[in-house]
């Protein structure tokens, strides 16, 4: 399949591959961010929130700028081809899952077929979207770090615990329960 869309390049780029569930994140993604009215996020304005960890998620990522190093990208494993995509600026939110059966495909269609299938298939043959009235996690705080007794290493003072009077990191004090 011809890589002429550069968002879906970017996609498959941080990916690896190009399979079917790459591109259901990749068709999630467009209708959110288009039902939201908003491009990529740069910062923490956007926030998604998905329901699988499969091959989907990584499409969500590079589509929305949501990211799991940004702390905007929450990963709740239902088992299920869902993605909510919230815009913090105005509180709104979009779910958008897919349908039940909206993957049936012939028997013995390689994979690249599926994926060129999906790829011109409409959104809204494949996913059922709802506005959502939900509360978004806050922002990523950043914290303090302190430093472990034991091995030195500096460690986000939140994630420390304290042994008889000690202030120790989650390894350490695992190590020496
Ligand atoms: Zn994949
Ligand atoms: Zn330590």
């Amino acid at each position: 399949m011809e890589l002429n869309d550069a968002k879906l390049k970017q996609a498959v780029d941080f990916h690896g591959h190009l399979c079917p569930g790459l591109m259901i994140g990749f068709k999630a993604g467009q209708v959110a961010l288009e039902e939201l009215g908003v491009a990529r996020s740069a910062d923490e304005e956007l926030v998604a929130i998905v329901e699988t960890d499969a091959c989907s998620i990584d499409a969500i990522q590079t589509l929305t700028g949501c990211t799991a190093g940004k702390g905007n990208f929450l990963i709740k494993n239902y088992g299920k081809q869902a993605f909510t995509v919230g815009n913090r600026n105005n509180g709104q939110a979009i779910r958008v899952a897919l349908k039940y059966g909206a993957l049936d495909f012939e028997e013995n269609v390689d994979k690249e077929v599926r994926v060129k299938e999906l790829y011109n298939k409409p959104a809204e043959d494949i996913f059922t979207v709802e506005k959502l009235d939900i509360e978004l996690p806050p922002k990523a705080a950043i914290r303090d770090s302190v430093q472990c007794a034991n091995c030195s290493e500096p460690v986000m003072e939140t994630k420390a615990r304290l042994k008889e009077g000690e202030v120790l990191c989650i390894s350490c004090f695992k190590e020496g329960s």
